[in-house]
């Protein structure tokens, strides 16, 4: 069968990455979740006191960052310099710091790279914001996938219990002001790409959406 390149983007809390990870191995595909390349950028600003709004500061800083990406049997791991941070990578604090650099030319231009030299051999799904719009402007398929905004906070919610000590009041409002962020961002904002198929997970399944999904996909190998 024909490989594909798929990507999957939409807000935080839609469901992107357990569907994405699904549809993967349905599929047989490489999963690669973008945004904790995004991540790995703020944790690596953080850690060495790096500006967030500085672009030189963080162009120097990435000149010596090697972020790596690993599928384990633990799942996907995140590597900052040969230093395991996937876990370090899940708090409220780099979520919002991952979204403030990720408004800046130098840390899109360096993730460009990184994302397009992934998805060189395709058969794989690319999860992120602008994975159909800017990063692969001619994917196989597009999906762009939203719930309610209710629906998303309570499902980031449940993702961080054990995590973090958060309230749903707060999750909720850091969600709202990340979305609010990353869609009014003038490079390379959240929206969908014009060719996308919408899904709207409010109201079905993660399964359902996964065999929603494999339908267009298979229609689009022929
Ligand atoms: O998907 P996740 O919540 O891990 O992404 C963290 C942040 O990284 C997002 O809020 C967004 O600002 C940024 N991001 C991005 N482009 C991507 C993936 C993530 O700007 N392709």
């Amino acid at each position: 069968m024909k490989k594909l390149l798929i990507t999957i983007d939409g807000p935080a809390g839609a469901g992107k990455t357990t569907v994405s990870r699904a549809l993967a191995d349905r599929l047989g595909y490489r999963y690669i979740d973008t945004g904790a390349l995004y991540r790995g950028v703020a944790y690596g600003a953080k850690t060495r006191g790096v500006p967030p709004g500085d672009d030189a500061a963080l162009a120097r800083m990435l000149a010596g960052l090697r972020l790596g990406l690993q599928r384990t049997e633990k799942g996907l791991r995140l590597t900052a310099d040969g230093e395991d941070i996937t876990e370090r990578i899940r708090t409220p604090e780099i979520s919002m710091l991952a979204s403030a650099v990720s408004a800046r030319p130098a840390v899109r231009a360096f993730l460009l790279q990184v994302q397009r030299e992934l998805g060189r051999e395709k058969a794989a799904v690319f999860e992120g914001r602008d994975m159909g719009t800017v990063v692969f402007p001619a994917a196989d398929v597009k999906f762009f996938l939203s719930a309610s905004e209710e629906t998303r906070a309570q499902r980031r919610f449940a993702e961080l219990q054990g995590q973090s000590p958060v309230s749903l009041e707060e999750v909720e409002r850091d969600m709202r002001r990340r979305d609010e962020q990353d869609s009014t961002r003038a490079l390379a904002p959240l929206r969908p790409a014009v060719d996308a198929i919408r899904i709207d997970s409010s109201a079905i399944t993660i399964e359902q959406v996964v065999e929603l999904m494999l339908g267009h996909v298979a229609r689009a190998a022929g």
